[in-house]
């Protein structure tokens, strides 16, 4: 016998024709997560099988195998010949010490002697026959074995099926830029939008001198934890400090943030063109601030020429936010009290229903094609 983890996939069973394609991208994601540990990844009706690890390992194993999306559930598990002594070797190797169980068998080989009804009969009487703490509860049991006989000869025996991340497999929907602070909504919005398929790639404007290299150090180590989901290789960041200083200076203090975001907007369209990203991604919640109201969305996205702004996050509450943030991991580090580019300059009191009309006339006041030549000339690349 041999130890196993079996893996089966989410939604990828609904795409027709491009399961192939599918499959194909999930089998790379699967590949790279476990890179580095010694492993055999094979593909079998309808789900994946690990073998030829290190058992001692198992356990990180499974740890990567839980942030794959795509994935729908996975068990540890123990592979033997389809032989009746050798699948009950197993099968009490994974049952319970003591309660109540049930034998689940599914047998994929119909030439296999024993149907799954007979099976069943015969692993769970000869599991009662040897432990007499255990007990049969065919309806609600305590635990369960189960039994996979499959058509390669081969049979599958486990015990638990341990819940995925579910969704689809990052990079069969393209790929978005996300406009990535220093905050707990933003790394949420890419998790989500990569949980759909989505390769997430990540920008970030910066107030340097303003802003310091903690500030920085704590976005680059933001995106990494999201790069563990969302197949992200780079950020990038922009300086924005001459655009906050020259509408600090010239223009309305109220309408800092608002004149801000354009700013930023407009770089990540550009940006995004140039990278191949087809949407822009942002962390923004309806209402959350005076600067994510219906008017101040709208002035944002009247910026943006032509690619599409998603904002999976639209309707979420604070709690529900930082509910993901905690599960995804990036919560420690997003509440380290280091100031992003919009604290600087941040006014007391920010218009929160702005005006196009205002808006349009406080932006005059400034040479924007200049500003923005001179923000992307700034950029910066970071691998991750
Ligand atoms: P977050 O928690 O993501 O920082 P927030 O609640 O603080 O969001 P805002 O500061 O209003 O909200 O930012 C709204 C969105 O604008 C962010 O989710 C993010 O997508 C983008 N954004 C804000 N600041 C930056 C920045 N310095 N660099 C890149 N994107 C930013
Ligand atoms: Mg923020």
């Amino acid at each position: 016998m041999e130890k196993i983890v079996i893996i089966r996939y989410a939604e990828i069973h609904l795409k027709g024709k491009n399961r192939g394609y599918f499959e194909r991208v999930f089998c790379v994601n699967l590949e790279r997560a476990l890179k580095g540990l010694r492993h055999e990844l094979r593909r079998t009706s309808g789900r994946y099988l690990v073998e030829a690890f290190d058992g001692e390992r198992v356990g990180e194993i499974c740890d990567r195998i839980s942030r794959v999306f795509g994935v729908h559930s996975y068990s540890v598990g123990l592979k033997t010949e389809s032989d009746l002594d050798q699948i009950y070797a197993c099968a009490r190797l994974v049952a319970p010490q003591s309660g109540t169980f049930k034998v689940d068998t599914h047998r994929a080989d119909k030439k296999f002697p024993l149907n799954s009804m007979q099976l069943n009969a015969e692993i769970g009487g000869r599991l009662l026959g040897e432990n007499p703490a255990l007990k049969v509860d065919v309806h609600e049991p305590q635990a369960y074995v189960f039994l996979d006989v499959r058509e390669n000869g081969s049979t599958l025996v486990f015990s638990e099926f341990k819940k995925g991340l579910g969704g689809m497999p990052v990079g069969t929907a393209g790929k978005g830029l996300l406009l990535i602070s220093g905050g707990i909504d933003s790394p949420v919005a890419g998790y989500l939008m990569a949980k759909r398929g989505m390769t997430v790639e990540c920008l970030h404007f910066h107030s340097y001198p303003y802003t310091n290299e903690q500030a920085k150090e704590k976005v680059v180590e933001l995106t990494r934890i999201l790069s563990r989901y969302a197949g992200t290789a780079k950020l990038r960041t922009v300086k924005v400090t001459h655009i906050q200083e020259s509408i600090h200076e010239k223009c309305a203090p109220e309408f800092m943030v608002t004149l801000l975001r354009r700013f930023m907007y407009r770089i990540a369209e550009r940006l995004a063109k140039k990278i191949g990203a087809q949407c822009l991604i942002t962390g923004e919640s309806l209402g959350q601030v005076a600067s994510q109201t219906i008017e101040g969305i709208t002035s944002s996205d009247s910026v943006v020429e032509s690619l599409p702004v998603l904002r999976p996050l639209i309707g979420f509450d604070k709690e529900e936010i930082i509910e993901r943030s905690m599960q995804m991991g990036a919560y420690e580090t997003s509440v380290l009290p280091f100031e992003d580019c919009c604290t600087v300059f941040l006014p007391e009191f920010p218009v929160i229903k702005p005006k196009m009309a205002d808006i349009l006339a406080e932006e005059g006041k400034l040479d924007t094609e200049a500003l923005l030549a001179e923000a992307l000339e700034s950029l910066e690349v970071i691998e991750i």
